[in-house]
């Protein structure tokens, strides 16, 4: 019911209009990147649609987790389309409020947040989630000198295990993140939080990303809930004013079809947490990959192919800087390729099981392995779907390769493609600037004129 309607002819078009108006091309653009902004539109209200409003949920905010892709026009089209913005540094901070999200939509967790930064996000009226017992008391220490219009929250770990993958599993037993709620002592030191600070008056909780089955995320909220109800018994009612959910929603890698979807945790959490819904809380959410993920994807060229001990392999120009979590994961993180010849139409008939190299000198720099493709030759395109976050907007500087021009997707009415430059792809003649301190260096011998510094 939820595959999104034609995404592989909309790929291939899109694709061919690419290489048609020059995006993609084999000297001078030999990977690029694309977010489709009329997808972005109908998940964010997929989104909306999901949670129920007043009176089971008398406000919600859904926020973007902005490390699942923090390029600036992605998040001003976020925040036009009604979200807000949650930061885990100050840089992404410093990005939400140049795309325009109001301080009251955003929200800043991060297990180690400076002095400078909590004061900065307290100034602002940033929302602020505690990581700590430590980080409540400076919060505390620094309200004494100036009160704040931040909402102020503490984040719990619900300790409810991990998913498939652990570093992606924030609730197990000795996860760094929130406070660990059944550790000996730490509800009873919670409450008297509670009740020592009146500004604190609100619930996070994250149980983790990609791996975490639904109900284990919706079992971390459940607990969420019980504090909070635990809270409300002592300290009277609305004494916690909200509870932020998290994300984490895990995303479909294996085809089109957007599964599990918004409504299907709406589900677990109505089974698991009824509470919830009682009319009781405002809730924020924090989706971050299942909002971008399906709406972006990479092509590059194949530049070379050979053969290495009876192995086929296409050589492109998409790899670690790139995909840096499939390269250096492949069995967590398995992206589907897609093989279209130079014109951007795509290749079907025979496969034959061939590596997918990216262009990084160390030989894991694999986008996928022994993969039943059709077979690929110099001048191809590759095609990598569902990498809207945490693949090109996230870019590994590794080898000095530059990062890639991101492309935003629209199409009109009549199916005219129309594209706008998210980010201009990095020139690698220009990025000795970011060498370190000291004299630039002469131009190198053919460089292009005028451009090297
Ligand atoms: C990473 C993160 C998110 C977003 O996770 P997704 O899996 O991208 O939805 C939300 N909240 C916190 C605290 C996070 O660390």
């Amino acid at each position: 019911m939820t595959a999104v309607p034609h995404a592989a002819a909309r790929r291939e078009h899109v694709l061919k209009e690419a290489v048609r108006q020059g995006l993609l091309d084999p000297d001078q653009s030999p990977l690029a990147a694309f977010v489709d902004f009329d997808g972005v539109a109908a998940t964010v209200r997929a989104l909306h649609d999901a949670f129920p409003g007043a009176p089971e949920l008398p406000g919600v905010t859904h926020t973007f987790a902005a490390k699942a892709n923090c390029l600036g026009p992605v998040l001003r089209e976020l925040e036009h389309r009604g979200m807000g913005c949650e930061v885990a540094t100050a840089g992404e901070l410093a990005r939400a409020l140049a795309a325009g999200f109001p301080a009251g939509r955003i929200v800043f967790d991060s297990p180690a947040k400076t002095r400078a930064e909590l004061e900065r996000a307290l100034s602002l009226g940033v929302t602020v989630n505690a990581d700590s017992f430590q980080e409540l008391e400076r919060i505390a220490a620094l309200l004494a000198v100036r009160p704040s219009a931040s909402r102020i929250g503490v984040r719990l770990n619900c300790q409810v295990g991990g998913g498939s993958i652990a570093a992606m599993s924030t609730a197990t037993n000795t996860s760094k993140f929130g406070v660990p709620l059944a550790d000996p002592g730490n509800r009873e030191r919670l409450l008297r939080a509670f009740a020592a600070y009146p500004w604190l008056t609100w619930v996070h909780t994250h149980t983790g990303s990609q791996g975490c089955p639904l109900d284990l995320m919706a079992r971390g909220v459940a607990q969420a809930v019980e504090f909070a109800g635990q809270v409300t018994a002592a300290f009277g009612e609305s004494r916690v004013e909200g509870i932020d959910i998290g994300g984490g929603l895990p995303v479909n890698f294996a085809d089109d079809e957007v599964t599990p979807t918004f409504a299907d945790y709406v589900g677990q959490l109505r089974a698991h947490a009824p509470e919830l819904f009682a009319g009781r809380y405002r809730v924020v959410t924090e989706f971050g990959r299942s909002v971008l993920a399906k709406n972006g994807f990479m092509a590059a060229y194949v530049e070379y192919t050979k053969s290495a001990g009876g192995r086929p392999i296409a050589v492109t120009h998409a790899g670690a800087q790139v995909a840096t979590r499939t390269v250096f994961s492949p069995d967590a993180w398995p992206l589907r390729i897609e093989a279209y010849g130079p014109h951007g139409t795509a290749k079907g008939g025979r496969t034959v099981r061939q590596d997918i190299a990216g262009p990084a000198c160390f030989a894991g720099d694999l986008l996928a392995r022994d993969r039943a493709l059709p077979p690929l030759a110099p001048g191809d395109l590759v095609v990598v779907p569902d990498t809207g976050a945490y693949y090109f907007s996230t870019p590994f500087h590794y080898n000095s390769l530059p990062e890639p021009a991101v492309h935003g997707v629209r199409t009109d009415a009549a199916g005219r493609v129309e594209f706008t430059l998210v980010r201009a792809a990095q020139d690698p003649w220009l990025l000795t600037d970011r060498d370190g301190v000291g004299e630039p260096l002469p131009a190198p011998a053919g460089a292009p004129a005028g451009r090297a510094r």
